[in-house]
């Protein structure tokens, strides 16, 4: 049974193309250290390409003075980027760089609601080296509305889009052992005017590396905004981690009083106590 029909509406809410600014943190931050300058010989000079700004030039012109070496760091004459210097001549079957990132943008069609897009890119360099360009293959989608959060992932063989049952971070599961970045930049543009600007998602970076765990949870409990300025962030993490928080938080509670489970005056005194709490007690 197909289930394409029920995902229409889903993948309404992501861009159609993608946006120049994600090439660009791909090029300029994923794969940063992604750039070579392909040397070859031709009598006795050596030329040399750079695969960042596709430029060809003379990089040593003299008998008996050998060039640049294989292996080297080096600075490109045109673009001044730092690059790592490959003869040409040397086989470059392990040549392929590829890194996971999550890249945010705002819903297509929701005004309050954010998307996220999980990018398995390669630079593929065992082919012709004049030839590269960075290539994205997304594996991820994520859609944050207020009230309710889902995932989709792509099964990988067989090219088909699933639901997963809960959202989870490919940091940690098919992106395990690649390097693993967020676009933070793209996530204050996506959050701007949604109700996920004041959420404090930046101060949960390092309990969620790429922010789909903390959005899931503030999708579902706007409550999370205001835990977080009372201090009780203890009680984030905690949920972020996937521990108990032990009935302390009513989660689905509409007010800070119900959230609490405490009066309009104990919640005067524990805010002039600063008082630090935290799920353990
Ligand atoms: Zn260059």
């Amino acid at each position: 049974m197909s289930k394409t029909n029920n995902h229409q509406e889903f993948f309404a809410h992501f861009p159609q193309t993608a946006s120049h600014a994600m090439v660009d943190f791909a090029t300029d931050t994923v794969f940063l250290s992604s750039r070579y300058l392909f040397v070859r010989r031709v009598g006795s000079m050596q030329f040399g390409y750079c695969t960042h700004c596709k430029q060809e030039y003379l990089t040593s012109s003299l008998n008996g003075k050998l060039g640049l070496k294989h292996n080297q760091d080096w600075q490109c004459l045109k673009c001044k980027s730092l690059v790592i210097v490959k003869a040409s001549g040397i086989s470059r079957k392990r040549l392929i760089d590829d890194a996971y990132f999550v890249w945010y943008e705002k819903s297509a069609i929701n005004p309050k609601a954010v998307v996220a897009l999980g990018i398995y890119a390669v630079r593929d360099y065992r082919g012709d080296y004049y030839k590269i360009e960075t290539e994205f293959k997304t594996v991820a989608m994520y859609l944050f509305e207020p009230g309710k959060s889902r995932m989709l992932r792509r099964d990988y063989w067989a090219e088909r889009w699933y639901e997963a049952k809960s959202i989870i971070s490919e940091f940690d599961h098919s992106m395990k052992h690649k390097r693993c970045y967020l676009a933070l930049e793209s996530v204050v543009q996506a959050v701007r005017r949604t109700p996920f600007q004041y959420s404090t998602w930046g101060e949960y970076t390092r309990q969620s590396p790429d922010l789909v765990k903390f959005f899931d949870l503030a999708a579902k409990y706007p409550c999370v905004e205001y835990l977080t300025k009372l201090g009780l962030r203890s009680f984030i993490e905690a949920k972020l981690y996937g521990y108990n928080t032990y009935g302390a938080i009513n989660w689905r509670g509409k007010s800070i009083e119900k959230v609490l489970r405490l009066s309009k005056s104990e919640i005067k005194e524990m805010r002039s106590s600063g008082l630090i709490v935290n799920p353990h007690g």
